[in-house]
């Protein structure tokens, strides 16, 4: 699904000016970076995208339909958080099955399991089904959370730092595998990041971020970056 973010502002309630007017437009399929410092705007971009915050002005269309009003459930919006925000009281399987279980259209618990396997074991997780996440590595629960986030085919799939807590090696495996599962499923993908090297190997587009602006939206091989 393509998504338009159209003149999207955000101040927040003391004032200050996170996102000054920013749009650009995402085509179908495509992941694309939100890369820049700390405090340029990226996870303000994200949550409105998500439905997790209003804007103070501007509009997001999904496939030319605005979403902007809509409630966060009736998005169908996957998200994976930096620090994974897994159910700790909940099994692998429970957690990746849960966005199934909840909501209008909850699947039956037989059917809901046999498409978390599936998704557990796109993400290489199927062996842990019974684990709780606490007794995982950062690694294995980001694939836990990315299962969760994908397992109700949703339209758009949205990452917000989805490696800063890794070690440097499961930093570049799971970057791959992201790009990898993304790509076999078609899903247009946004992906926060301050890592440049990470949002140059991983990204279609790059929208480059400071001060709630954006400073430049191209492919990698064309953003010129300060040394
Ligand atoms: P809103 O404009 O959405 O009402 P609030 O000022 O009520 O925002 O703050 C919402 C949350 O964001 C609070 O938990 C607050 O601690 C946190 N917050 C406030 N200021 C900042 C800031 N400068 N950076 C990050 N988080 C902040
Ligand atoms: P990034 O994800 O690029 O680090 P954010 O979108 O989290 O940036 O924040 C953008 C700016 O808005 C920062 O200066 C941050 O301190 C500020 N900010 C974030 N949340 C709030 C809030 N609830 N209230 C006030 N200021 C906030």
């Amino acid at each position: 699904m393509a998504i338009t973010i159209s003149n999207l502002s955000k101040t927040y309630s003391n004032g200050y000016q996170a996102l000054k007017n920013i749009s650009f437009d995402i085509a179908d399929g495509d992941l694309v970076c939100l890369l820049g410092p700390s405090g340029c705007g990226k996870s303000t971009t994200l949550n409105i995208i998500a439905g997790l915050l209003d804007p103070t002005s501007g509009d997001i269309g999904i496939d030319g339909h605005s979403i902007i009003h809509e409630h966060p459930k009736d998005r169908n919006i996957g998200m994976v958080f930096q620090d994974y925000a897994l159910y700790p009281h909940m099994t692998v399987l429970e957690n990746v099955e849960f966005p199934l279980r909840v909501g209008d259209h909850r699947k039956p618990k037989a059917e809901a399991e046999r498409i978390a396997h599936r998704y557990m074991a796109m993400t290489g997780i199927e062996e842990m089904a019974d684990k709780k996440p606490g007794a995982m590595s950062g690694g294995q629960q980001q694939r836990v959370a990315i299962a969760r986030a994908l397992v109700g085919d949703p339209k758009v799939l949205l990452l917000d730092e989805p490696l800063s807590n890794l070690d440097a090696r499961l930093r570049l495996r799971i970057r791959e595998e992201i790009r990898r599962l993304v790509k076999s499923t078609g899903i247009t993908t946004v992906f926060v990041t301050h890592d440049q090297e990470e949002a140059l190997s991983i990204s279609d587009r790059i929208a480059l971020m400071n001060q709630g602006v954006i400073q430049q939206y191209d492919v990698p091989q064309q953003l010129y970056l300060n040394p």
